[in-house]
């Protein structure tokens, strides 16, 4: 989309919200308005209403918003001395707040259309004919300023576009969206769960969850190991000290959870696994031969996020990142940049994520270290980029506080982007805590260091996976791999076998022996997303064969065992 392309559209989406408080108004004519802006996908307003509002009133607002467009009123803009403004807003008390906080000799702008008024800035539509297909998407709460000491209002979210097909296009994608939560779907496949009680941010992973995390890390570690990582495991507490020589403690103190006291010294949980791979690197002198070291941690971290913007498993308080730390010299630094993105890529890959954005995010605002060693570490990180060859953008100012980074963003089935891999170049932490190696001149040099994720946590990117896959993972990751469905109790025995075989095989399988009817236990098997449904009855048990059934509702008909085995591995190993 084009920038004018955008501005029209927002234009025209806050023409609606406008539109949607005249509607508002003429059912309650009672209504305080308080602000109604055009936001990224649509638009909103909020009001103070006699009472709460209730879906059905969604319709009736849009029956009335389409009877106030039908007229074709000009959206007229008129310019008005603060003095005629409170005149104008005498019995909107919100807007007159808005109003006595503006300095005094501004000019202040109005907006009409039909009955309607409001302190506005516009730009707005001409008429309100030229408003496209519109739809009001649901209600919320919000505070007055955003301020929980103000009086709550309530929200009316909506959406426009030009046409009738953009329209569906969105709401489609946003019922997709709404198919695809991670959150709903850890509940009914029965993944994860966060309690109030054991504090929000917090994930319980269950035995399902926990199943796929781990192949997930066993392949992490597998494929680690291939590419010369070491692995190794730090505490989840570290003392103050640590930190302060870190700079967290100075630079990223909103995110750090209060010290605790520990025989009058002060801990605090470890935000990141850094400092603790440092002081192992620092137990020895290392020569320049030795070096790159690679040193992998799937280590779990805390940080404080606001509870507004906790979201499931994609934004959480305590998370496992698939974290390493390269120590090496600084000619080996593109390479082994190079080397990172090309686990990254494979992973990705792996994973079925084809389409991906690279960013290059440089100096922040608040840093450490000199501007030089920024320079050079972002020119190496731009270097091995271009020697990648992937087309990569500009992030100015998103680095962290210590080095620059290159950031992946992985893009779901749906289009939306999801943060990956991470690479990050610092200077700063070998300096602040000598880490050095013996160069060939005997002499002691500060070595690079390189902090990287190649799938960022497990927490996220499951959230990310779950909604990438609709839940329904491929084979190698699937909870429950295939479930044996007797039609009647006489095939029980049969079912127990086929199931003891392919556990041999090992093959994740169940039996389901509940005494339901063979379409339900279809349909639960297909809610659960598993990949194979084994039907045996009496004609399977004759000619020693199972029905397969896929989860998409395909059915590839009886087949000897031995063929189903061949299907379900042939899956597995190309992990598909
Ligand atoms: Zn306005
Ligand atoms: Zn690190």
């Amino acid at each position: 989309m084009t920038e004018d392309n955008r501005e029209s559209l927002e234009t025209m989406r806050h023409s609606v919200a406008h539109v949607m408080a005249e509607a508002v108004m003429a059912l309650f004519p009672e209504a305080k308005l308080g602000i109604g802006p055009a936001i990224a996908d649509g638009f909103y307003y909020d009001f103070d209403l006699p009472r709460p509002l209730v879906p059905e009133d969604l319709v009736l607002i849009e029956e009335q918003m389409r009877k106030a467009i039908s007229k074709n009123s000009p959206f007229i803009r008129e310019e008005v001395d603060r003095q005629r403004a409170r005149e104008i807003f005498a019995c909107q008390p919100y807007k007159l707040e808005l109003i006595e906080e503006l300095p005094d000799d501004q000019v202040l702008s109005i907006y009409r259309q039909g009955p309607f008024v409001d302190l506005c800035r516009g730009p707005h539509l001409d008429v309100t004919g030229q408003i496209g297909a519109f739809k009001l998407l649901n209600t919320a709460g919000a505070y007055w300023r955003g301020d929980e000491h103000q009086p709550m209002l309530q929200r009316i979210y909506g959406t426009a576009f030009e046409t009738q097909a953009a329209l569906d296009d969105y709401l489609h994608r946003l019922a997709e969206a709404e198919r695809r939560d991670h959150r709903k779907l850890g509940r009914e496949l029965d993944l994860f769960s966060i309690h109030e009680e054991a504090g929000p941010g917090l994930v319980l992973w269950h035995p399902k969850g926990a199943l796929v995390r781990k192949l997930i890390e066993d392949f992490w570690r597998e494929e680690h190991a291939k590419r010369g990582y070491e692995l190794v495991f730090t505490p989840h507490i570290f003392k103050v000290g640590l930190w302060k020589t870190s700079g967290h403690w100075e630079m990223y103190r909103e995110n750090l959870y209060s010290p605790m006291d520990v025989d009058g010294q002060d801990y605090i949980v470890k935000p990141m696994n850094c400092p603790g791979h440092i002081l192992m690197y620092k137990t020895r002198i290392h020569s320049y031969r030795e070096l790159p070291l690679r040193w992998a941690e799937l280590g779990t971290v805390y940080r404080y996020e606001r509870s507004g913007v906790l979201h499931g498993l994609a934004r959480v308080r305590g998370f496992t990142q698939d974290d390493a730390h390269i120590f090496c010299r600084h000619d080996q630094l593109e390479d082994e940049i190079i080397g990172v993105l090309e686990l990254a890529r494979f992973m990705m890959k792996t994973f079925g994520f084809d389409e991906y954005q690279i960013l290059l995010s440089t100096r922040p605002e608040k840093y450490a270290g000199t501007i030089e060693a920024w320079d050079q570490a972002t020119a190496t990180l731009e270097r091995a980029l271009r020697r990648f060859g992937l087309p990569y953008k500009i992030d100015p100012g998103e680095g962290v506080f210590y080095g620059p980074k290159i950031d992946i963003k992985l893009q779901d089935a749906l289009g939306r982007a999801w943060q990956g891999p991470t690479i990050q170049v610092d200077f700063n932490l070998p300096e602040r805590f000598e880490v050095t190696y013996r160069g060939d001149d005997g002499q002691e040099h500060l070595v690079a260091m390189i902090h990287r994720t190649v799938l960022g946590s497990m927490e996220r990117f499951l959230a990310c996976l779950i909604e990438h896959y609709a839940g329904a993972f491929p084979v190698w990751l699937a909870p429950v791999q295939a479930v044996v469905i007797p039609i009647a109790d006489r095939h029980i025995d049969y079912a127990r076998q086929i199931e003891a075989e392919l556990r041999v095989d090992g093959l994740r399988v169940q039996v389901d022996a509940r005494s339901e009817r063979m379409n339900s236990k279809i349909r639960e098997a297909q809610f659960q997303k598993i990949p194979y449904m084994l039907v045996v009855g009496d004609k399977e048990v004759a000619a020693s064969t199972v029905s397969i059934r896929l989860r998409t509702g395909e059915d590839l008909g009886p087949q000897p065992l031995s063929q189903f085995k061949a299907i379900a591995n042939t899956a597995i190993e190309t992990k598909r």
